[in-house]
């Protein structure tokens, strides 16, 4: 059965992966996408009302991200806060970390805001704020071969001034800047309640710098394509502006985004309201944004979670791990590799060429945080990782 189920998944991520064919596994996935939770969420959401700058209501909507993202099943551990100064009020981003499998320090970032200005934002960016819930609950026990960052922006109405922090306070404060694979911005894809609202505008990067348009070009058309196989919307190809991934775009990243067809008239007004939107079109919103995610995150095909793991018998011991780590070769017979430890922020810890390779080398723990890591060997031909814990 395992021969059986790894057979069909290494065709099925073949196909995924040159073709963007229909993966059936992510259909399930995407089947699961909730019009209650949908429903539920865009009413709390404008229940907790107006989520201007330096007021209650934007905390609590913060308090309320947090709680969601607990009820998913992250952990606390998974879930940062990052402050910064936004005329002269403290406003905060949440940033919620899924370590990836393969590739553990290379994000895909799915993003929107939660601050709103004016009315409650229901559909600016309520809208936003659900669907990644959705998708943040439907992928948590999936395993995916990149790092995936869940990021709630606050001060985007005041001039995207949350996402400009992010990207120059955590993307850019390491040497080297964070890797990021791709910026998936949502922001206002509620639809309009006096119309059909059966078409998603997808936003590729048409702006300066050039260098990572053609990049931008291609995951908005595997964006477009995901849409076409795994929601029943129609795609509308067309620019990014003025939202959260225009500073990733200006740190030369690579960016896509999601926003509606119908344009509201009430954006920026207190009639910014559910009553005005369309949550049936949310909803499929959702559905289009796991099935991309599944796909740019490079999700597992299978519930079995595949043996890849496993393979030349590669060991990372003792676990949990205290002082030092051994790391065997098993039956690879390369004489360098690289040794990297990655934590559950997606963060390099250890990052070692091993020259000249003994069956076991061991590496030292010394002033590591107790937790669960990722432990990466990687050779010219091959790439394999497993958690660990040092305690
Ligand atoms: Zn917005």
């Amino acid at each position: 059965m395992k021969n059986l189920l790894f057979s069909l998944s290494f065709l099925f991520l073949i196909s995924n992966g040159y073709g963007q064919t229909y993966v059936p596994f992510y259909g399930t996935v995407v089947e699961q996408v909730s019009e209650t939770n949908v429903l539920t969420n865009l009413t709390e959401f404008e229940n907790l009302g107006i989520k201007r700058r330096g007021t209650t209501a934007l905390q609590n909507t913060l308090d309320w991200l947090k709680a969601e993202y607990l009820s998913y099943g992250y952990t606390a551990a998974q879930i940062q806060e990052y402050s910064f100064t936004n005329a002269g009020t403290t406003c905060k981003n949440l940033v919620v970390t899924k370590v990836g499998t393969l590739y553990p320090d290379k994000f895909v970032i799915i993003c929107g805001h939660y601050d709103t200005i004016t009315g409650k934002g229901t559909n600016d960016n309520g809208s936003g704020v659900v669907t990644i819930f959705e998708v943040a609950r439907l992928l948590q026990n999936i395993p995916t071969e990149y790092s995936i960052k869940f990021i709630n922006f606050s001060g985007e109405e005041d001039g995207l001034v949350g996402s400009q922090n992010f990207v120059s306070s955590v993307v850019n404060a390491t040497n080297p800047k964070m890797d990021i694979r791709l910026v998936f911005n949502i922001d206002e894809v509620g639809g309009r309640a006096d119309m059909t609202n059966d078409t998603i505008t997808c936003e590729r990067d048409t702006g300066s710098p050039t260098s990572n348009n053609a990049a931008s070009n291609a995951f908005t058309n595997q964006l477009i394509t995901c849409t076409q196989l795994y929601s029943p919307l129609n795609t509308y190809l067309s620019y990014a502006y003025a939202s959260d991934y225009m500073p990733f775009e200006d740190n030369n990243e690579v960016i896509t985004g999601f926003f509606e067809r119908n344009e509201t008239p009430h954006r920026h007004t207190s009639t910014d309201l559910l009553v005005n939107m369309d949550p049936h079109y949310v909803y499929n919103i959702a559905k289009a944004a796991t099935g991309a995610m599944l796909n740019f995150a490079v999700a597992s095909t299978t519930l079995a979670t595949n043996d890849l793991s496993n393979e030349y018998q590669v060991s990372f011991y003792p676990s949990p791990a205290k002082d030092f780590l051994n790391i065997s070769l098993g039956t690879l017979t390369d004489s360098h590799y690289t040794f990297t430890l990655v934590d559950l922020q997606g963060k390099s810890v250890i990052n070692k060429q091993i020259e000249n390779a003994q069956l076991i080398e061991t590496v030292s723990l010394t002033g590591l945080s107790k937790g669960i890591y990722l432990a990466v060997l990687e050779t010219a031909k091959n790439r394999i990782s497993k958690k660990i814990i040092i305690e």
